[in-house]
């Protein structure tokens, strides 16, 4: 058996493709983000701005944040000791759940290390729990909802994106006592297009299933308190389990899940995701504690993010770059080659300055790799311009079409 030559063909199988990833060595400036400093080069770091940071509306370098972090430290220390079972149940980590809790209009939350993780051990054990669960999954579900329905061991039926009939042709086919969960997203963050929530929570109630809704790419920035969709469209009261994330939009780190209290002490008790591991820090819990609750009660970050997303569709389209139909704050634009979308994003990182990752497979389907853009608050009009007109540059040197 020789083990090196499986591994190097694994790799070259990527590097054939065009999908080989490469991490860019960044450091973002506080209080300057988007700005940061890119250390790719051999000549120290380079001055760059970001444009592909999940961290919204640039809550990671908020005074409020960066302040109860500080305080936190200063006050318990680094780290949080255990488990939550065992030492780690921090005031901190109880008084954020309330907070969470409150955000979605649930009667309970519950913390994870990380969004991925609330989504794995959540769905998963769900799906053990509930005998002979049949698990409805929209195909472009995340990579994490995924896992989480493999490692439940329930049946899988996936409806295409959004079809609301083909959702409903799945549920009717399946016996009426079978146990059913419709598993998907509210923002879907590659396209940017958003879940008709009510319509599938009228199948939930036809077909009596229970709803999971990842609000990953919402919550903090849709909803007067940035509960996310289902705060916007007014129909949390009918999801049975929220999940979101800490670490995007309230620009911290950890994952959660808003639900009854039945179902978050099931969780609590049973999920291993969520007990056989250290819990998150108290500083980057007091961080998050002061995110979410400046969010609650503020919306101008929210209104500045999209208005810069409005903007960048708007000169992207102006310039014929092929701005994808997204209706929220996600600015995706289709290259549709990876070897392509790698090679702009090189460029830009070069020659411009500009920090932009490629999107390949699997992330998204192949033939439909982009580059995803993600203005926020911290991105003025003067960026934009730049970035537009490296763009039209590059496209013009690949010999790129673009529209009349
Ligand atoms: C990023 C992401 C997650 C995972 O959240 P993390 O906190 O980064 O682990 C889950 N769902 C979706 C849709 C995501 O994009």
């Amino acid at each position: 058996m020789n083990y090196d030559q499986i591994f190097d063909q694994a790799i070259d199988r990527l590097h054939s493709e065009g999908r080989y990833r490469v991490f860019i060595d960044i450091l973002r400036n506080k209080g300057a983000y988007p700005n940061a400093r890119c250390f790719a080069g051999h000549n120290g770091p380079k001055p760059i701005t970001v444009w592909c940071s999940n961290d919204y509306l640039a809550m990671g370098q908020h005074p409020k944040v960066v302040e109860a972090m500080e305080e936190a430290l200063h006050d318990v220390g680094a780290g949080s000791g255990g488990t939550r079972n065992i030492g780690g149940n921090t005031h901190y980590h109880v008084d954020l759940e309330r907070e969470l809790a409150d955000l979605h209009g649930k009667e309970r939350a519950l913390l994870f290390t990380s969004g991925y993780v609330s989504n794995d051990t959540t769905l998963s054990t769900l799906g053990k729990l509930l005998p002979g669960c049949v698990i409805f999954s929209d195909e472009l579900n995340h990579a994490s909802m995924i896992a989480g329905i493999r490692n439940s061991g329930c049946e899988k039926r996936v409806w295409r994106h959004n079809d609301l009939a083909h959702l409903e042709e799945l549920l009717a086919a399946e016996d009426e006592n079978t146990p059913k969960l419709i598993a998907f997203e509210s923002v879907y963050s590659m396209d940017g297009d958003v879940a008709p929530i009510h319509a599938i929570c009228d199948l939930a109630d036809k077909y009596n299933a229970l709803t999971y809704i990842d609000e990953v790419h919402a919550v903090g920035m849709y909803g007067p308190r940035g509960g996310g969709i289902s705060e916007r469209d007014k129909a949390a009261d009918r999801i049975t389990i929220i999940e979101g994330t800490l670490g995007k939009a309230f620009g911290v780190m950890g994952g959660y899940i808003a639900a009854d209290e039945k179902i978050v002490d099931c969780i609590r008790s049973y999920a291993p995701g969520f007990i056989f591991t250290t819990s998150l820090s108290p500083v980057l819990v007091a961080g998050v504690l002061a995110s979410v609750r400046h969010l609650k009660g503020s919306s101008t970050e929210r209104d500045a993010q999209q208005a810069a997303a409005a903007t960048l569709k708007t000169m992207f389209r102006n310039a014929g770059l092929p701005v994808m139909d997204s209706t929220t704050h996600i600015v995706p634009l289709m290259v549709g080659d990876p070897v392509k979308a790698k090679k702009i994003s090189d460029i830009l990182l070069a020659e411009y300055g500009v920090y932009v990752q490629p999107i390949n497979f699997p992330t998204v389907p192949r033939g439909t790799e982009r580059l995803r853009f993600t203005p926020g608050p911290a991105h003025d009009e003067a960026m934009m311009r730049d970035l537009t007109k490296a763009l039209v540059e590059i496209w013009d040197r690949l010999e790129m079409r673009l529209a009349a």
